[in-house]
């Protein structure tokens, strides 16, 4: 599983098939020496996967799925690591443009792979350089694969840019969980290994859905996102920031609005132009929510992506894997940073499941309103509110027996016809003490139920 090349180990020597004498001796040294070690499986009851002891390897090898999320920088360097059954989304260009193959197989720029999808590239790239290991690349956006593609892995790897694609991958582990008498089924529990990046800070987190804290439980923790593959800004916008970069990074310096003048983001009129220009960019790709305070944010905080960091973090993630996969070793308990920003500094916690969590924790969410607010309000609530941050809430709810759609930004017509709503006082609307408001939204595969609280 870890880290195994084609290097002759242990005296090993390869002989045409997929192992030689010695391959998996390491592995097996920690897998089948006897000793102390407690396994995970049994601690936590899982009946699909507990392996035995002396068939770990072979588990390993041979059964365990692992689905891998993303091929950029941090999901390539986790395909590098990791060996045996893999199944690997990529979200976002259809185009592997040359900074992703620079980046991503250094040395290995080969020109037959410009115009190829890069989930395929990779994967290739792993299956004939790994002898064993199996990648099956799916080129897909995590929202048209549906539960019964998640349900057939062991193990899930997100290697991510983006908070909303990886609480959408949460909600979804979420979803498939079963209770019983309201008792959490376990063989249910598919965990998540989730590992993040921004210039020379990482995280690697371990997630035991319905167990321990989710993605939404510890909201708060994620800062504003800021660094996007050039490839995504240039050919496949689907974030407003996207469309912030694009004027930033390629439309200023071809069309020099300000003569030679550089980019100031503390420059009112330089902000305006770019966030003008992301408005059409925007409007081009039918992308909503660029506004000029989001320009500015964007304009002002660029981190680059750092190879070490993404080595750093795969390698973290990859050992988890191991560990869960092979219950060689207890799993982090949950919570890893990194930071080489000045020196080198990391630390482990234990973050907490938040009691009244929206994805994870089963129990109503309260919307504390007096009658006289308007619906624009509760919409801010959900966008703005630290522990939801939802990106285009659609609000719906039952009045008199019928479905009735509050607000929907994301259907033209339907946002057009439920506008007016927005100013209307929740009493208006006919909203009552109690009411339950249904939203859904791009950051959760299932429908979070709200229940509306009149305040004095
Ligand atoms: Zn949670």
């Amino acid at each position: 599983m870890c880290c195994v090349s084609r290097m002759a180990v242990d005296g090993g020597h390869r002989d045409g098939g997929c192992d030689w004498d010695g391959r998996w001796n390491h592995v097996r040294k920690f897998l089948e020496r006897p000793g102390p070690r407690k396994c995970f499986y049994e601690t936590i009851s899982f009946t699909i996967l507990k392996p035995f002891l002396y068939q770990s390897l072979q588990f390993l090898l041979e059964t365990c799925k692992i689905l891998v999320i993303g091929a950029g920088g941090l999901g390539c360097e986790l395909l590098k690591n990791l060996v045996g059954n893999i199944s690997m989304i990529k979200l976002d260009c259809t185009q592997p443009c040359i900074c992703c193959l620079i980046n991503r197989f250094i040395q290995q720029i080969r020109p037959k792979d410009v115009g190829r999808p890069k989930a395929e590239v990779a994967a290739d790239f792993i299956n004939s350089r790994i002898p064993g290991c199996k990648v099956v690349p799916h080129f897909k956006k995590i929202q048209d694969l549906d539960e019964s593609f998640y349900r057939q892995f062991h193990i899930i790897v997100c290697g991510l840019d983006s908070i909303i694609a990886r609480r959408w991958m949460n909600g979804m582990l979420i979803s498939l969980l079963s209770y019983e008498d309201g008792v959490l089924d376990p063989s249910s529990i598919i965990p998540l290994i989730d590992g993040g990046v921004e210039g020379f800070k990482g995280n690697t987190r371990v997630i035991l859905p319905g167990m321990t804290a989710c993605i939404d439980c510890t909201l708060e923790l994620y800062p504003p996102q800021i660094n996007f593959p050039m490839c995504t800004i240039a050919s496949m916008p689907r974030l407003p920031e996207h469309c912030i970069e694009y004027a930033r990074i390629l439309q200023w310096p071809k069309e020099k609005p300000f003569g030679d003048t550089s980019l100031d983001g503390d420059n009112p009129q330089h902000i305006q132009w770019v966030f003008e220009r992301s408005q059409e960019r925007a409007a081009e790709f039918n992308i909503t929510g660029v506004t000029y305070r989001l320009t500015q944010g964007v304009v002002k905080r660029i981190i680059p992506a750092v190879a070490s960091t993404n080595a750093v973090i795969a390698a973290a993630c990859a050992t988890e894997v191991f560990k869960i996969a092979t219950s060689a070793y207890i799993p982090l308990n949950n919570y890893l940073v990194f930071n080489d920003v000045d020196g080198l500094y990391t630390y482990t916690f234990e973050a907490e499941r938040k009691e009244n969590c929206s994805a994870c924790s089963q129990v109503p969410q309260d919307l504390q309103f007096p009658p006289s607010a308007k619906l624009q309000e509760i919409l801010e609530y959900l966008t703005e509110n630290a522990s939801l941050q939802m990106k285009s809430p659609a609000i719906t709810t039952t009045l008199e027996g019928k479905n009735k759609t509050l607000y929907l930004q994301s259907v033209k017509s339907i946002e057009e016809r439920t506008r007016p709503n927005l100013c209307k006082t929740l009493k208006e609307l006919g909203l009552s003490d109690g009411q339950e408001l249904a939203v859904a939204d791009v950051t959760t595969p299932q429908t979070v139920l709200f229940k509306l609280n009149f305040t004095a």
